[in-house]
């Protein structure tokens, strides 16, 4: 599998512009185009939203002058750049068919003045992930519209991966990204300078401790009467007591012991007052309304 979300990638959109591909088990492929506009940031937000508005995302939008990144859709769906070719949905043809919206013109191949940086080498690293070769298997490119020298065979678009203009696919007329320099392209993101995918971050979902309220209480009573360190219900306890250190109210030496002595009592009793209570409401039993104010602050639910 390769990557999906490019890191170093800004999020265009939904994140849904097509779904699964027709041809998986062909190679993958990229097709190169161009937006016929210019660049900077005002280009970028303005074409960016228009091909949301006409349905013809490609997976990136790509700014040649500044390195601007910018991701669709989730480069193992397909995209909407390009026509069918009769019965052929060209967009969902192959591994992935990984579509690059460059903001240039045909006219003007990017690669004679573009600054490709480290988004650029990000984007290849993610097209090699999927196994796409460094090869343009249509050969030429277009150099204007409608050029007899850029082929636009089936077979080859069927079989081969690698790279292709818009110019390349069936079924399709435009002539973008016009003659740009193919072995430049790929020379701008050495292999050996791609740099690693950085790590994904997973986040453990946070699992809250519960504590069982009358666990609690029994404990609060009981334990100030046994011997040092004595224990009813540690478990719940210890959770109460970890809350109790991080108020400031119970040193750390007695925080782990799981007893509700009377140091933990006190504690407690304290915490009450901190909430408003006063005389028996703050005698260090806890009580429903302080046990779940404590717990919301310091991360713990209450079972009552
Ligand atoms: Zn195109």
């Amino acid at each position: 599998m390769g990557e999906i979300w490019i890191k170093e990638a800004e999020r265009l959109g939904d994140g849904s512009i097509g779904g699964a591909m027709d041809s998986p088990g062909a190679p993958g492929r990229v097709v190169w185009h161009t937006t016929e506009s210019g660049h900077g940031n005002t280009y970028f937000k303005n074409i960016g939203d228009y091909l949301i508005r006409a349905g013809a995302e490609p997976h990136i939008l790509y700014d040649p002058n500044t390195d601007r990144l910018g991701q669709y859709g989730p480069l193992n769906q397909s995209a909407r750049a390009l026509k069918n070719d009769g019965g052929t949905r060209t967009n969902r043809t192959g591994r992935v068919c990984i579509q690059v919206e460059v903001l240039a013109r045909a006219s003007n191949p990017f690669t004679g003045y573009w600054k490709p940086g480290p988004n650029f080498k990000a984007l290849m690293r993610a097209i090699r992930s999927w196994g796409v070769p460094d090869t343009w298997p249509a050969g030429a490119l277009a150099k204007v519209y409608a050029d007899k020298n850029a082929s636009r065979n089936r077979t080859t678009w069927a079989t081969k991966g690698g790279h292709y203009g818009h110019s390349n696919i069936p079924g399709n007329d435009h002539w973008d990204p016009g003659n740009i320099d193919r072995a430049a392209l790929l020379k701008a993101a050495p292999r050996e300078s791609t740099p690693a995918a950085p790590k994904a971050s997973t986040p453990k979902p946070a699992t809250k401790p519960t504590v069982d309220l009358s666990n609690l209480i029994a404990a609060a009573r009981r334990d100030p009467g046994l011997k040092q360190g004595g224990t009813t219900h540690p478990a719940d306890v210890k959770v109460v007591e970890a809350a109790l250190k991080a108020e400031g109210l119970l040193g750390a030496s007695y925080a782990k012991d799981g007893s509700f002595g009377s140091l933990t009592r006190a504690a407690y009793s304290a915490w009450q007052r901190r909430c408003g209570y006063s005389g028996s409401a703050a005698d260090g039993i806890p009580g429903k309304a302080s046990l779940e104010k404590l717990g919301v602050k310091r991360g713990f639910k209450v079972k009552a």
